[in-house]
């Protein structure tokens, strides 16, 4: 490889990256090279559940408002491309037996109205309740937004019978949905390219500074050593990002958390196709046997098993009509980790999962006893501690990152690629954009508002 030069230097071809590389193409930069170790989207962007939401109450309205403009642009950019990327909007459903948690769901729900998420309507089974319109299976069009409350258990039953008898409650939020990551990344990186932008596949080794400001990157690309000249580099390297950082001599407070998904044939059709995104809201415990509980409490590393596991089991049907597949997650034990390749998976997992889920949907409870194959991947949730992005400047001249994308990359991707482009361009920033700087940290106002915020974001 020969040296060269180039205006942007991006380091990362997952989700990141490529919204980078696309946004900046489309308003005007050039000479950007893209420069990744594998094949773009292959580390973290292809291993998600591929969900959105808008539904992001906080202690202020920032998470929310970065993720409707998020949206605004998916939407925009699947009118304009006949949906590529299969967008659809049939919403999350949350779901619970305990009705302590009804009180729980209306606080919130009146949180994110108040932070434009949409209205809250309540469904009692009253003359006087609003109309409960259904999600549509693959459209995004002439939704509703906000959400809907469902308190009549007839209700409930019509529309989504598969959920289990106890099921007391059902939140519905209404901007939210799955669509193709696959797609959606491969659209950004063909425009792209059409719009000039240079993709190579080597691994960024190392970066010299001159005078506190970004001067060389150093690439290695099949043993051989090449250097870049550049004044602007973007640090998109997903679970990687603290890495890159340390190569310029900053430090951030990112840190990884694994994350794992199984997907099975549902092969008795438990969960209609046309579910949305369902997820058991209550914490549990696990109904093992005698025999299990035995083997179980042996194990170092499973007897937390036994123990009450967190709400947030979840599951979705994939592919289309023809499809019968399932993908089913439950993130019950999280904590930082050093992100390594290929990521371990253990084998308790898919059983872990499925006996959650069958508390929320009683008709998978044939595959505890007989299990379809299950296909199981994962990556890392790249994080900070109060689970918020980071787009923008460093305290190195040239230097920006775009990372700490944590469960949320895919869904956030457009707004934060958008504002990204806005501090390198020094145009006009949204109201948002102090909430997802590194500088963040250094405003004790801030650190403040999040001492007091109890948050369980685990999707
Ligand atoms: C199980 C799971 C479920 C998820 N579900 C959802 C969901 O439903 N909705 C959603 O929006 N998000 C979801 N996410 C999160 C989402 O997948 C991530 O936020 C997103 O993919 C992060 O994208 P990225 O571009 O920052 O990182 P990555 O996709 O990891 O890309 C980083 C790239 O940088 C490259 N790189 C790193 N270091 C170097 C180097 N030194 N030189 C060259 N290249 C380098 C890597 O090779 C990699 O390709 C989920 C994640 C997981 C793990």
């Amino acid at each position: 490889m020969e040296n060269s030069n180039a205006n942007i230097v991006i380091c990362g071809a997952g989700i990141a990256g490529l919204a980078a590389a696309y946004v900046l193409s489309s308003r005007g930069f050039d000479g950007i090279l893209l420069v990744d170790k594998g094949a773009p989207l292959s580390l973290t962007s292809d291993k998600s559940t591929e969900a959105y939401r808008n539904w992001w109450p906080g202690p202020d309205g920032a998470m929310l408002a970065l993720m409707n403009r998020s949206i605004d642009l998916l939407e925009r950019l699947a009118l304009d491309n006949n949906n590529v990327f299969h967008l659809n909007r049939r919403g999350y459903a949350y779901v619970t037996a305990n009705p302590e948690q009804i009180s729980s769901f209306k606080l919130i729900a009146e949180r994110a109205a108040d932070q434009g998420a949409g209205p809250l309507r309540v469904h009692k089974g009253l003359a006087d309740d609003p109309p409960y319109s259904p999600h549509h299976v693959s459209s995004f069009i002439d939704q509703p937004d906000g959400c809907d409350l469902i308190l009549d258990p007839l209700l409930i039953q019509e529309h989504f019978p598969y959920l289990s008898e106890n099921t007391i409650a059902l939140l519905h939020t209404r901007r939210c949905g799955w669509f193709s990551a696959h797609q959606l990344g491969m659209l950004f990186l063909e425009k792209a390219t059409q719009q000039g932008v240079s993709f190579i596949n080597a691994d960024v080794e190392g970066i010299t500074l001159a005078n506190n400001a970004v001067d060389n990157i150093h690439l290695r690309k099949n043993g051989s050593l090449s250097t870049v000249s550049t004044k602007l580099f973007i640090n998109a390297a997903g679970p990687h990002a603290l890495k890159i950082c340390e190569m310029i001599g900053i430090s951030a407070p990112i840190f990884c958390e694994k994350h794992l998904k199984v997907s099975i044939k549902d092969i008795e059709n438990a969960v209609a196709r046309d579910a949305p995104l369902l997820i058991w809201n209550d914490p549990q415990f696990i109904a093992w046997d005698e025999g299990e509980r035995q083997m179980l409490s042996e194990s170092d590393a499973d007897r937390i098993l036994l123990a009450e596991l967190p709400s947030g089991a979840h599951l979705r049907p994939e592919g289309g009509a023809e499809s019968q597949n399932i993908l089913m997650l439950w993130p019950y034990h999280l904590e930082p980790v050093q992100p390594t390749f290929p990521v371990t998976i253990p084998l308790s997992y898919p059983e872990v999962v499925l006996r959650g889920l069958v508390t929320m949907v009683p008709g998978l409870q044939s595959y505890v006893e007989r299990m379809p194959k299950p296909f199981i991947d994962g990556g890392y949730y790249t994080k900070t501690p109060e689970n918020r992005l980071l787009a923008g400047p460093l305290p190195v001249k040239g230097a920006y990152i775009l990372g700490a994308l944590s469960g949320y990359g895919l869904m956030a991707a457009c707004a934060a690629a958008e504002l990204l482009a806005a501090h390198i361009a020094q145009t006009e920033l949204p109201w948002y954009a102090p909430a997802f700087m590194l500088s963040r940290y250094d405003d004790p106002n801030y650190l403040r508002t999040f001492e007091e915020w109890e948050h369980s974001d685990r999707l």
